[in-house]
């Protein structure tokens, strides 16, 4: 709300035009807005974010650090826990209240989130289960946070309001700039089944074996975000919209049953205490192994889910500059480690999971941790932390160094190809999300864009690398039509608060990893788009940007004006209808000049992607040619409807010049947009003798007139036919109004011969200009 408010203080013009469709500069021009500068939809820049997206020099964050003693009750399903945290007043303003998030509290059976969400249309059957789950209030007594105790260092009772999943706590003076205050909270809640009732941590029961698998994520009270931009952040967690938080140091101690492994965020500070010596042993021999080593085997795991201990032990972790902390713990975890090297650094790849996913997490789920790390760390920053880890919990859900994925086999250990590509593609994206928003600490209750979008843009990339006949995901602009074509009902702009998207995934992941995707690929280029995209990551890693700060850090360092792409993908709905309205074509006979012809590699496969193209003519390192543990099944196997693999070999046309022929062909193409979203028009040309050439109109094209373009083209072979968008980059909503065929002869033109007729006239020379002056010196 407070986002909004701040908007609307800068939109003087047009204040009832937020955006969205409306949104024009100029309301009463009748072109141009398209190409518009951003202006005044973007927030001031000032001493703390700069107008080219960088941190400014006042630059303040806040920051929060805990020690928790947690107590994992399994017979109970209960989680008792108590922390100091210490807080820093970095800004420099005065806060006389704190606010902090009780996520658990979003089960609380009188959460408003609990009966704002809608619900589909009774039929003539309703299960006994659904019945039950309309119950909403019966179905989660006695869920939500009981807190026991807040108190400041002295043990003081400080006053509190819990207001759902939010709670305040008021200081007994207010904290001055460049103070910290330290005070501890005590607190319990009853851990959800997790699969029952929903959220993001819980438990999972196997039945077979009676045991349970524990996802302990946003458990604790955790401080909001307070900062320049909106002040505190205290929407409420309605399961969706993740979540803004400060970075700080942890200290967390978990008391779990010691037959437990446990997986956490940071270094374990115990190991040789927790674990059995043979384990240990196994941890030290996998610092320097190049496969990955099972610190707990299959049949450890599988002898410690036949009994319960009554015993405890703690396992004590401690993670520096970290925005969160989360831990699994279960006695059915198989762990498997590597280490893998990261600008000189050692970075510990982990993964945990149970029996039955051991046929894919054993074979794939570590060294895609590993392969994850490196292809990110590419695109964005070098990883900074110690750990990665993987654990499987039939979800997916991140959170620092650790995240939880799903991919199951079946009893016999076999897999779809299907299931494969899926935990491969959750582990890769659950990682990536270490570096977006784990890092690059963006605000996710607001802008859910702005992590999964820029998360999901780099996991299709690192599927890519992965193998090159991943199937292409979200990214790959042809994806995202079907999305593009709904109605306008259906639609909203990317720049829309998370909890008010419709179709949540197609918005904030797909539309933005392909509007990103377009920029790479098609607009920026390779080259400049990973540089800037590098300098975005660079300078907010460990701060919390804005849209704004990655806008304007793209333009600022690709050195482009990217304004009509940002207003037309991020902050609008219009699709990409780029059309061939008609071709007039016309025949010259004069003597060309020779001219550079460029001609493009051949498609070998009409379904390759654009980005997929450009990877294998540049013979990207594909993980499974390089690694060849990784060949499983799938890599030999061909499906009977699948297409074949494309070979490693192309053909290079052409690419000497082209001396002009006697005749010329001139080709007067009338364009038109139609969807409204405006793009660089990607042709081309495939000539009589069978050969092709592939052109690009920069976007300006469309900048005089944004419904209609003419362009006239010179060619000196006979052209048979003209395609729009052969790589399907632009997301073009409407394909069929892309080839024109030549039909008839073309009609002959005239060239004159008399003297050139020159474009550019020189000014102010005297050829023309009567000159009385001259006249009467010649004595007229
Ligand atoms: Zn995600």
């Amino acid at each position: 709300m407070k986002f909004i408010i701040h908007f609307t203080f800068h939109m003087v013009l047009s204040v009832s035009l937020l955006w969205g469709q409306n949104l024009r500069n100029n309301p009463n021009s009748n072109h141009g807005n398209k190409f518009e500068q951003l202006g005044i939809i973007l927030p001031d820049a000032n001493q703390s974010r700069t107008a080219s997206g960088a941190p400014g020099r006042d630059y303040w964050q806040m920051r929060a650090d805990y020690q928790i003693d947690a107590r994992l009750d399994e017979e109970n399903l209960h989680l008792y826990g108590s922390e100091w945290i210490q807080y820093h007043n970095q800004s420099p303003d005065v806060l006389p209240y704190l606010w902090l998030q009780l996520d658990e509290n979003e089960h609380h059976p009188n959460s408003g989130n609990n009966y704002s969400a809608l619900d589909t249309k009774l039929g003539k059957q309703i299960t006994a289960g659904n019945l039950r789950d309309l119950d909403r209030r019966k179905k989660l007594e006695g869920f939500g946070v009981n807190i026991e105790a807040i108190t400041d260092a002295d043990g003081k009772a400080l006053p509190y309001v819990i207001h759902e999943t939010m709670m305040r706590i008021d200081l007994p003076k207010p904290l001055l700039p460049g103070q910290r205050i330290k005070f501890y909270i005590q607190w319990n809640y009853k851990i959800p089944d997790r699969l029952d009732i929903g959220g993001r941590g819980g438990f999972e029961y196997f039945e077979e074996d009676g045991n349970h698998l524990f996802t302990i994520t946003q458990w604790f009270p955790r401080l909001c975000v307070y900062s320049d931009f909106q002040g505190w952040q205290h929407k409420q967690f309605t399961g969706r919209g993740e979540f803004a938080l400060p970075f700080g140091n942890y200290e967390v101690r978990m008391t779990v049953p010691a037959d437990h492994i446990v997986a956490a965020t940071g270094v374990c500070q115990n190991y040789k205490k927790v674990m059995g010596a043979s384990q240990f042993k196994r941890w030290e021999q996998a610092q320097n192994s190049t496969e990955p080593v099972e610190i707990v085997t299959l049949e450890e795991a599988k002898l410690s889910e036949q009994s319960k201990s009554k015993q405890t032990k703690t396992w004590v972790y401690k993670a520096e500059n970290v925005r969160d902390f989360a831990w699994g713990s279960s006695r059915k975890f198989i762990w498997d480690a590597m280490p893998t090297m990261i600008n000189g650094k050692k970075i510990m790849c982990m993964s945990y999971y149970a029996k039955e996913a051991y046929g894919l997490y054993r074979k794939f789920s570590t060294k895609t941790v590993a392969h994850t790390l490196k292809t990110y760390s590419g695109f964005s920053i070098p990883y900074p932390y110690p750990v990665a880890i993987s654990v499987e919990a039939s979800n997916g859900m991140e959170y620092p160094m650790i995240c939880f994925n799903f991919g199951r086999t079946a009893k016999d250990g076999t897999y779809s190809e299907g299931t494969k590509n899926g935990m491969l593609g959750v582990v890769i994206h659950e990682v990536g999300h270490n570096f977006f928003p784990m890092i690059v600490n963006s605000d996710e209750r607001q802008w859910t864009w702005m992590d999964e979008g820029l998360n999901t843009f780099i996991q299709t990339m690192t599927q890519e690398l992965f193998d090159y006949n991943f199937p292409a995901g979200r990214g790959a602009a042809a994806n995202i039509v079907d999305y593009m074509k709904l109605e306008k009902d259906q639609l909203e702009p990317i720049m829309t608060n998370s909890e008010n998207l419709i179709h949540f995934g197609q918005n904030a992941y797909a539309k933005t990893a392909t509007g990103l995707n377009i920029l790479r690929e098609s607009i920026l280029g390779r080259e400049r788009f990973d540089m800037a995209f590098r300098e975005y990551a660079r300078r907010w890693a460990f701060k919390h940007p804005t849209p704004s700060d990655f806008f304007r850090t793209m333009e600022d360092a690709s050195g482009e004006d990217l304004d009509w792409f940002w207003r037309g993908w991020f902050f609008d709905i219009e699709p990409v209808d780029i059309a061939i309205d008609s071709v007039d074509v016309k025949l010259a006979l004069i003597s060309a000049p020779p001219r550079p012809v460029q001609y493009y590699w051949q498609q070998p496969n009409a379904n390759e992607t654009i980005s997929k193209h450009r990877n294998r003519v540049a013979n990207a390192p594909f993980l499974v040619e390089q690694d060849t543990s990784l060949r499983d099944f799938y890599y030999h196997y061909k499906s009977p409807k699948a297409t074949p693999k494309v070979p490693f070999n192309y053909v290079l046309a052409d690419q000497a010049f082209q001396s002009g022929g006697d005749s010329s062909y001139l080709y007067e193409v009338h364009f038109s947009n139609k969807g409204g979203m405006v793009m660089p028009i990607f042709i081309r040309w495939n000539y009589a003798d069978s050969t092709f050439e592939d052109e690009k109109l920069s976007v300006q094209i469309w900048r005089k007139n944004e419904d209609k373009c003419v362009k006239t083209f010179l060619k000196n072979k006979k052209v048979s036919s003209i395609e729009l968008d052969p790589f399907l980059e632009t997301a073009d909503i409407d394909t069929g109004n892309h080839l024109w065929k030549a039909e008839k002869d073309p009609e002959k033109v005239e060239v004159l011969n008399s003297p050139e007729k020159r474009r550019g006239r020189r000014r102010g020379t005297e050829a023309n200009s009567s000159n009385p002056m001259q006249q009467s010196q010649r004595g007229n």
